[in-house]
């Protein structure tokens, strides 16, 4: 067994049990950053530490004295003065930085190819995108380059590249953790969350980011069971799962659906009753997402004048221009009620489709993303093509609620998560049933080919 095999939970007691030094650990995954990471571009920036348990932060979470770029030219030499709360909170639990990951420049976009630094490779096949925003994040969890990491989701950047590289990710409901550090995309949407090998690790590391810190006034402190007392379900009796009619339809490659239908028929099989159920305004997620993110992301980006930063507003890529524009014309006056203003009255409508489901059923579950990894360039040129594919995955963010991706099986060599999501703020549940899906399956073990 490597080191570097191990989940985070593992190798917290393997260090406890003195089977290996935190010196060992950390050589252990830099050894392997220095072997792969010129292959898959995951990391940004690296830093050679000797303590604690190596995990790796997306670049755009704030991390104090480290640079932090959001993927982005117009940050290229930003070195924040202060930690964002996730950090601090995971540098409290003997974490340790091990390195700031690539993402697709502020967030937007669905492969890590929006990156001005070069885009990130899919450690299951190098020809393929790893899915984004959080495209480093979940490379470096599936090539095994950290024990766990962080990435942000704001309309599926953790679910969806969590999806396509085969590992665990998880959203949180919106205001289970603090925003503060995060650089912002949009601000009713943007929720920080993990990438892991385990449900369980999941668990473990939203034990500790967690909670209120005085510095996001949409923090919610509702208790939830303390992690350490937590028993483990190994069935799923009396647990009712909805599976959404509209997450089946056209755009869903047949062979992800097959592999998406097997998953639940194994969540039958583990005791759930499933309950088909209607979420009616699923089709206009996308268009509702992209009027109320760009307007919340021509305000964010705002600031980023050309004088605060040091750089020039034409630092930015297109695909961010391309949102500043549009989301200043939402907000123009004589469009606002048009656009805006609609969308947000169809957001609640989403809003109120989950609330309705959630009425007969615990979870929901369904594919994360309609195909698996798709070829590197293959979707650059059509921006279209590239929003559909978080059709799935986009609904949740509006909604606000909690959503898991877990390892669900493989098409043609490459992965497919399998999505659970849950009541808001009922984050617990989601986790349960990922959890008792995960130990009775045996497709989060597998490892990519790394002999490349
Ligand atoms: N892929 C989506 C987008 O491009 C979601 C991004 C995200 O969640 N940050 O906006």
């Amino acid at each position: 067994m490597n080191i570097t095999d191990l989940t985070l939970v593992e190798t917290i007691k393997a260090l406890e049990n003195k089977d290996f030094s935190e010196e060992e650990l950390n050589k252990a995954y830099l050894d392997r950053i220095e072997a792969k990471n010129a292959d898959l571009n995951v990391f940004l920036e690296v830093k050679k530490n000797s303590k604690g348990i190596p995990a790796a932060i997306k670049d755009i979470i704030s991390t104090q004295f480290i640079k932090t770029t959001a993927g982005s030219k117009i940050l290229s030499t930003f070195i924040p003065p202060f930690n964002a709360t996730v950090v601090d909170r995971l540098l409290s639990n003997n974490i340790s930085i091990i390195g700031k990951t690539n993402l697709d420049e502020f967030a937007m976009g669905s492969s890590g190819e929006n990156s001005a630094f070069g885009h990130t490779k899919n450690p299951w096949d190098i020809a393929k995108v790893p899915g984004g925003s959080s495209a480093g994040s979940a490379a470096a969890v599936a090539a095994d380059l950290a024990v766990f990491s962080m990435g942000t989701d704001t309309g599926g950047s953790i679910r969806q590249p969590a999806s396509l590289c085969g590992v665990v990710g998880f959203k949180p409901s919106y205001g289970k953790v603090s925003r503060y550090g995060l650089m912002a995309m949009a601000s009713s949407l943007d929720v920080p969350g993990t990438f892991t090998k385990s449900v369980a690790d999941a668990r473990l590391v939203m034990g500790w980011v967690s909670g209120s810190d005085g510095m996001d006034s949409n923090v919610q402190e509702i208790a939830s069971p303390s992690t350490s007392l937590r028993v483990a379900m190994t069935d799923l009796k009396g647990i009712k799962i909805g599976v959404p009619k509209e997450y089946f339809g056209e755009g869903l490659d047949p062979k992800v659906e097959k592999v998406i239908r097997e998953a639940i028929k194994k969540l039958e099989e583990l005791g759930a009753e499933i309950v088909e159920v209607s979420l009616p305004h699923t089709q206009y997620g996308v268009a509702v997402y992209y009027i109320i993110m760009s307007s919340e992301v021509s305000s964010n980006l705002a600031k980023f004048d050309g004088i605060r930063f040091g750089s020039s507003r034409e630092d930015f890529g297109e695909e961010v221009k391309r949102r500043i524009m549009l989301g200043t014309f939402a907000l123009s006056s004589g469009y606002y009620d048009d656009y805006f203003a609609k969308a947000a009255c169809v957001r609640t409508l989403i809003k109120q489709d989950f609330e309705e489901a959630f009425k007969k059923v615990d979870v929901i579950v369904g594919p994360v993303s309609p195909t698996t990894a798709w070829n590197l360039g293959e979707k650059m040129d059509d921006p279209l093509a590239m929003y559909l594919s978080d059709a799935y995955t986009i609904p949740a963010s509006l909604a606000g609620i909690p959503g898991l991706s877990v390892p669900c099986g493989f098409v043609d060599g490459l992965p497919v998560g399998l999505q659970i999501l849950g009541k808001y703020m009922d984050d617990e549940t989601v986790l349960d049933v990922g959890e008792a899906y995960e130990q009775a399956t045996e497709w989060h073990e597998r490892r990519p080919d790394l002999s490349f």
